[in-house]
Order: C-alpha cells, then sequence, then structure tokens
C-alpha cells in the first residue's frame, strides 16, 4: 500500500526510451543479439521495472550479478533467459539454479566442480582475458571440469571498452584463441561501450547495461541513446532571507541581499551527493536554481529569485541527463544510477 502514499521524491521513468535504447544496441550489435544486464537492481531504476520494458522490446537475456538477485526476477523472466554473473559459491546455489532454469557463469575450476557435483547442465562460462575481476584464467582452461561443462554462453568481459585502448584488441584476439579450446553454443563479449567497437567485437550476444538506462560511455553511442530517468523532488517549505542570513550545515552559505529560498525533498541519502553542491542547480520549468550551501541527508535549498511564483508542493527537475552530470560531478555515469535512494516513486 505504500505506493499510495503520497510522497515527495518520484523518478519519471520513459519506457519508450528504455524500448528505444535496446533496440538501438540491438541493430548496433549487427548479427548478434542484445541481452541486458539487469543487476544492482537495473542500475537502480528497479529490474521489475525495466524487465518486463525490455521483453516487450524482444530482448531475452538477463544477467544479474547475486543470487539475491534472482527470486525477484522470476516471476519476470521465462526459464533459460537470466543467468547470474557471480556464479556458483555454495550447493544452494546449484540447487537454485537448476530448480529455476537460470544459468550460473561459472568462473573457476571451483565453480565448475560444485556445479557438476550439483547435477550441472547447461550454464555459461566466463574466460579472464585480462580485466583480472573474475573469470577463468587462461591456464586453467584445459581443466577437466571445464572440459565436462554444458557450455552455453561464452563470454569474456572488456576493461577498458570505454577508451581507445590497446587492451580491447588483445582480449578480443585472445577470447577468440582461448574459443577454440572449450565447446560452446554462442559467444558473448561486448558490454555497452564494446557495441560500439565495431562489428568484431560482437559476435552471438551482447551485454549492454549503462547504455540501456541513458548512459554514454562512448560518444558513438550518442545519436542513438535517449534519456531514460528523471528524477524530480517537491518544495516543502519556501522563506524569504535577508542579507546575513546562513543556509544549512555549517552555514557554508550566506545570503548577501533579499533571497526567496525553498527547501526541496531530495538529499545524499537519496542519491544527491554533496560533491553536487556548487556544480549545477535544480530546475522549474526552464528557470535554473542554485544551490545554497551543503546538502543534507533528506534536503537541499535552492535559491528560487527567478521563479517567484513557486509554491510548495511544487515539482523540482533534478538534472540527469547523465553524461553531462557526470562530467559537472565527477561522480560516473554508473554510479549517478546506482546510488539513487529507495524513497522514490515512479511515475511513467
Ligand atoms: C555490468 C556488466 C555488463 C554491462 O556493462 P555496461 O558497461 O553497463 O554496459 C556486461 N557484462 C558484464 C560481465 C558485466 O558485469
Amino acid at each position: 500500500m505504500t505506493g499510495v502514499l503520497p510522497r515527495t521524491l518520484r523518478l519519471r521513468f520513459d519506457e519508450a526510451a528504455l524500448a528505444g535504447n535496446w533496440r538501438a544496441l540491438d541493430a548496433m550489435s549487427g548479427t548478434a543479439t542484445a541481452g541486458a544486464a539487469i543487476k544492482a537492481d537495473g542500475y537502480g531504476l528497479g529490474a521489475a521495472r525495466v524487465v518486463p520494458v525490455l521483453r516487450e522490446a524482444g530482448c531475452r537475456n538477463f544477467f544479474v550479478a547475486h543470487w539475491s538477485e534472482v527470486e525477484p526476477m522470476l516471476a519476470h523472466v521465462g526459464p533459460g533467459e537470466l543467468a547470474v554473473l557471480h556464479g556458483p559459491h555454495v550447493a544452494e546455489h546449484v540447487a537454485l539454479a537448476r530448480s529455476k532454469g537460470v544459468r550460473p557463469v561459472i568462473n573457476s575450476v571451483r565453480q565448475a566442480r560444485l556445479w557438476l557435483e550439483g547435477g550441472g547442465g547447461p550454464c555459461d562460462l566466463m574466460l579472464d582475458t585480462g580485466i583480472n575481476r573474475l573469470g577463468l584464467p587462461p591456464t586453467e582452461i584445459g581443466d577437466e571440469a571445464i572440459a565436462r561443462l554444458e557450455v552455453e554462453t561464452l563470454m569474456s568481459h572488456l576493461a577498458s571498452a570505454d577508451e581507445d585502448s590497446a587492451q580491447n584488441e588483445e582480449q578480443r584476439s585472445l577470447f577468440c584463441q582461448l574459443a577454440g579450446h572449450v565447446a560452446h553454443k554462442r559467444r558473448s563479449l561486448a558490454n555497452s561501450s564494446g557495441i560500439a567497437l565495431g562489428s568484431e567485437y560482437a559476435f552471438d550476444l551482447t551485454r549492454p547495461g549503462i547504455a540501456l538506462y541513458g548512459g554514454v560511455p562512448r560518444p558513438e553511442l550518442a545519436p542513438a541513446i535517449r534519456q531514460v530517468a528523471y528524477p524530480q523532488a517537491a518544495v516543502i517549505q519556501l522563506r524569504d532571507l535577508k542579507a546575513g542570513d546562513r543556509v544549512g550545515y555549517n552555514a557554508a552559505w550566506t545570503a548577501d541581499g533579499p533571497t526567496r529560498a525553498a527547501t526541496v525533498s531530495i538529499g545524499y541519502a537519496d542519491g544527491f551527493l554533496r560533491c553536487r553542491a556548487g556544480q549545477g542547480a535544480l530546475q522549474f520549468g526552464g528557470a535554473v536554481l542554485p544551490l545554497l550551501g551543503k546538502i543534507s541527508m533528506d534536503m537541499v535549498v535552492v535559491d528560487c529569485g527567478v521563479a517567484q511564483n513557486i509554491a510548495e508542493g511544487d515539482w523540482l527537475d533534478i538534472p540527469f541527463d547523465l553524461p553531462t552530470v557526470s562530467k559537472q560531478t565527477g561522480i560516473s555515469q554508473y554510479e549517478l544510477l546506482t546510488t539513487l535512494g529507495r524513497r522514490f516513486s515512479t511515475i511513467n
């Protein structure tokens, strides 16, 4: 019932933009099909919200990171559509995967053995081609447990696809070379940035995440990608300041003359981090409302002198064009999304 209680923080979620972004990335993937990374609750936008839109657009391959992310997705994905990137760590993970038709992404010989001991079945296999994070080291590809796997998707992950780095081609060629040593049905290498590197990176399946949600990690993607999330916060109090009045914690801002100020219901606990102070403003219609003083946990104060008609309850726009805000604040586009708090209601 919490959905019906009016909130002072909301996220407009452009479903058409999300679907359009997937279709554009699928088209840019050429003969490969595009999947979707939906880990971290759909990059903070709500996986239960995101997945039905992506399925409707045609997506049938979804990736979460944790096993805790599986259960809430089961009502939304079909059998064989979900894979878990972290792979199984205990027998319970194996049992869950097998009973629900979820594929583990095997990352090590230990995980391969655990999967086979639990009964095995179709799985994905992550090869480490140089990110040195998660994935089977090339030296272990000949292990007998790896040879016994029923590999649906053979994959690797690019470390530097958002840059023009020699590492991209190094990883691609190592991936091709290693693929000759393991039986598999299809190959997958590219994340969002990898799709922009060209058709030789697409293989059979691409795995975009950030670009689905409006991120532009490489300039080539900019023409195709539209903003998906539009946060808005309500004005909860208005006041008239006079010269010398100070605003917020540590009195970090002092009025040098009469100032109309609005207190707004968003703070760092909602992902509006303190480093955004001095780096931008909220907006009302087209009017730009500068931030005054420090950002609090649940509130921020803005100068609404240019919008004297603002009233309590009015909605202000939180700038959220990811590449622009990332450049202004130094917060990565990924972190801007995944730090969005849990106090938003969502609207279309
Ligand atoms: C998160 C992730 C992706 C998606 O990456 P983006 O940069 O968000 O497109 C793809 N593959 C793996 C293995 C991932 O962990």
